[in-house]
């Protein structure tokens, strides 16, 4: 009998669409899966982006013949040839998404499509090829249904999921390359915060930038984080936890850090966040967190924010509360804000009111312990 079977949990739990895309997956299940005991104790004391479950989800693509051979096969090495594309020139691009368990046993993920949605974006700035939104999602499907028991169920524990898209095309001239992966990879993810919500440090650099005007800052690519490794590690020697880059034009402009965007909550109880000026990345829990500050009946305001704003609003107490956010932290509060020429704490140092009360919010959803009333959420298995 040929260990090769057509995936044996394809169910309708997803739009028609998707789930007829789900069962065009291969699944060739690995023949040495961690056993359960080994497993448990992984989920148990994840340690974030060491640990891997048993299986990856992977597409192919080829110029001719666009994306074939959906597949899940065991999670391990790629052979790659030394000339492959991506690296040398670093035709890469990438999500991040976490899949929930619920009391119920079900698991789900949130708005799959925005990150399938920003993925095309990357793509097209990096020349790579758009992946259809339903491949995405049955992907991101077909892996979870297979490892599903890798879903950690403590609290705000989650199942990370990593899908990414590179150059595999064995080519050292510069072109876009002719030949394209796509994977999605999931890793057992624990609270981000360990022991409570602690407010972070930061760094606000004026000597790098992670972006430029026209560059690649609105795409989740994998040398806009390259670049930042340096200031980053700088701001850690001082004792910081994170960066915040500002604007590359004019060094002026609050835009974000390293990997969340940012917010700010003024004594009018506004909520204030810098615009999308086409360096800034698109967060997918910066703009379900805008639509939960308007729920709640506050002002929203997306506009350049001059960082000497900020400061002088944190001194005179017109800022009262800042939040970075992104899906593998949600929001983490800001108690310090630092650079060059200030040093400034934000309101009392400890987490802001409203910056959880939304955060709260925002796992609620997730987790489904309260209502999904944008329709947010989507069942995997
Ligand atoms: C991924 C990312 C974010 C956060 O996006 P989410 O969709 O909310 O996870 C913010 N900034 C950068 C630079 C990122 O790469």
């Amino acid at each position: 009998m040929s260990s090769t079977t057509s995936n044996p949990a394809s169910s309708t739990i997803l739009p028609g669409g998707i789930e007829e895309i789900v069962s065009l997956f291969t699944v060739t299940p690995t023949d040495t899966p961690t056993p359960p005991a080994e497993r448990a104790e992984k989920i148990a004391r994840p340690r974030f982006g060491t640990v891997f479950s048993d299986h990856m989800a992977r597409i192919s693509w080829r110029r001719e013949e666009g994306w074939i051979h959906r597949r899940v096969e065991k999670y391990g090495p790629l052979q790659l040839d030394p000339a492959t594309a991506v690296l040398h020139y670093a035709q890469e691009i990438f999500e991040g998404m976490k899949a929930y368990a619920h009391a119920d046993g079900s698991v789900w993920t949130f708005r799959p499509e925005e990150n399938a949605a920003r993925l095309a974006r990357s793509a097209h700035r990096m020349a790579l090829p758009a992946l259809p939104v339903d491949d995405f999602v049955a992907a991101c499907a077909a892996l979870v249904r297979v490892d599903s028991e890798w879903v950690p169920t403590a609290e705000d524990s989650s199942l990370y999921l990593r899908p990414f898209m590179f150059a595999s095309e064995a080519f050292l001239g510069v072109r876009p390359a002719d030949e394209v992966e796509f994977l999605v990879i999931a890793s057992p993810s624990g609270a981000y915060f360990a022991g409570g919500v602690k407010p972070v440090s930061i760094w606000v650099d004026s000597e790098y930038h992670r972006a430029g005007p026209g560059g690649t800052g609105s795409a989740k690519f994998g040398g806009n984080y390259a670049a930042s490794l340096l200031p980053q590690s700088q701001a850690a020697a001082k004792g910081f936890d994170q960066v915040c880059f500002l604007d590359g034009a004019t060094n002026t402009y609050l835009e974000e850090l390293g990997g969340m965007n940012v917010f700010l909550v003024m004594d009018d109880g506004s909520v204030h966040t810098p615009e999308l000026t086409g360096s800034i990345l698109e967060g997918v829990t910066r703009s379900s967190i805008l639509r939960l500050a308007a729920d709640r009946g506050r002002e929203v305001v997306e506009r350049r924010i001059p960082l000497t704003e900020v400061v002088e609003g944190l001194a005179s107490g017109r800022v009262t509360e800042a939040f970075a956010c992104g899906t593998a932290a949600v929001v983490t509060p800001v108690g310090r804000l630092a650079g060059d020429t200030f040093d400034s704490t934000v309101g009392d140092g400890q987490p802001g009111e409203l910056t959880m009360a939304i955060r709260a919010e925002l796992t609620d959803i997730q987790y489904g312990r309260a209502a999904d009333r944008h329709g947010w959420m989507r069942r995997l298995a």
